[in-house]
């Protein structure tokens, strides 16, 4: 064979290689995922063969999956509702995934003084946010019915005991969803970093974990909405933030979690408003100086309890746990006196802003 016809064949199998890849890979994959009442939005950066992909979402999405059939309280037959309808003081053999979220939400319900509390499930439908809505509610009236509800709540009224949980009131009832999406963000990037991707973001309602770098090799920039409840999901950004890496040469990496009272909230006949975060010492919606709070933590789960528990305590005693508790970092949004504007106030480790 000649020289030229060599060079020709070499070429058209390059070429052919080439084509091939491209008609099989993916570049910067981005997609969403319905779970828990919401989406969780996940992107990779980088490129990824299509097969690839196709099995990283299957394992993604059977880890929702089996999230909110442990955790949702809004389907009958997750193992948070069987439990809810147990009404016996009796043990309650739980998964030991359901078991390690429990065991997280008791340890913050301990660790803030109660004011995050799994327990608020029948103050939360009480209010009109939770599956069973009562509303026979003449709102911010506390009557015999709430006193009755309160009698019930408490996280020491539930504990966990080799594998079971124990109710201490036959009412208990558990609500994990001021700590679940935060889990479920944890759960999905667990997955995609099993699979060997170091480049992603995961959000769910809100709640993230990114690392590495995006599309372009850059930091990961998130943008924290203003708490302003007549604009649409993202639609005015309060702030940013670059993911950086925290020592050099380490991997960037970010979980963090907002709470606030702009999204998720009902308003009674004066045109006033109260937020689906509820103070469990008073049974009431929490009255709070905060309008959004973001946490970085460890892991999505923790910041996803920790900011619920940072809007309940106020930015005055939600400062003073930081300060004892320095593997948070927060940055809140504040309504002015008036209600009229807002200004905020960071920890100090927490990540450069820009706008
Ligand atoms: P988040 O958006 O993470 O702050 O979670 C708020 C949700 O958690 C509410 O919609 C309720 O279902 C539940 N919840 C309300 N108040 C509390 C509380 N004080 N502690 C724990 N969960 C709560
Ligand atoms: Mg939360």
């Amino acid at each position: 064979m000649n020289k030229k016809i060599l060079i020709g064949i070499a070429g058209a199998l390059i070429l052919g290689g080439l084509l091939w890849h491209k008609s099989h890979t993916v570049i910067n994959p981005s997609w969403a995922q319905p779970t828990m009442g919401t989406a969780c939005h996940i992107t990779l950066a980088g490129s990824i063969s299509k097969t690839g992909l196709a099995a990283l979402r299957e394992k993604i999405d059977a880890a929702l999956e089996d999230v909110n059939r442990r955790m949702s309280t809004w389907q009958d037959d997750t193992e948070i509702s069987q439990f809810n309808r147990f009404q016996s003081l009796e043990k309650f053999p739980v998964s030991p995934e359901f078991a390690d979220v429990v065991q997280a939400a008791l340890s913050y319900a301990e660790q803030t003084g109660g004011a995050f509390d799994p327990t608020v499930k029948p103050l939360v439908d009480f209010w009109g946010f939770g599956p069973e809505r009562m509303s026979n509610i003449e709102h911010g009236t506390p009557n015999d019915e709430l006193t009755r509800i309160m009698d019930s709540a408490g996280w020491k009224k539930v504990r966990l005991e080799n594998g079971a949980l124990i109710k201490a009131h036959p009412a208990v009832q558990l609500d994990l969803a001021a700590i679940a999406k935060g889990y479920g963000v944890d759960r999905v990037a667990e997955v995609i970093r099993a699979a060997g991707r170091k480049n992603f973001i995961v959000e769910i309602g809100g709640e993230i974990v990114a690392d590495g770098t995006n599309r372009e090799g850059r930091p990961w920039r998130i943008g924290i909405e203003s708490p302003e409840p007549d604009k649409p999901f993202g639609a005015e950004i309060f702030q940013t933030l670059s993911v950086l890496s925290r020592v050099e040469g380490e991997i960037p990496k970010i979980a963090m979690a907002t709470s606030g009272d702009y999204r998720n909230f009902q308003t009674r006949a004066d045109g006033t408003r109260y937020s689906h975060i509820i103070d469990p010492h008073t049974g009431r919606p929490a009255q709070s100086d905060v309008a959004a709070v973001t946490v970085i933590a460890p892991r999505c789960m923790d910041a996803d309890a920790v900011a619920t528990a940072l809007f309940v305590m106020g930015s005055d005693k939600g400062f003073q746990w930081l300060e004892n508790h320095p593997e948070f970092q927060a940055f809140f949004i504040l309504h002015s006196p008036d209600g009229q504007s807002f200004s905020s106030e960071a920890t100090s480790g927490f990540p450069k802003l820009g706008k």
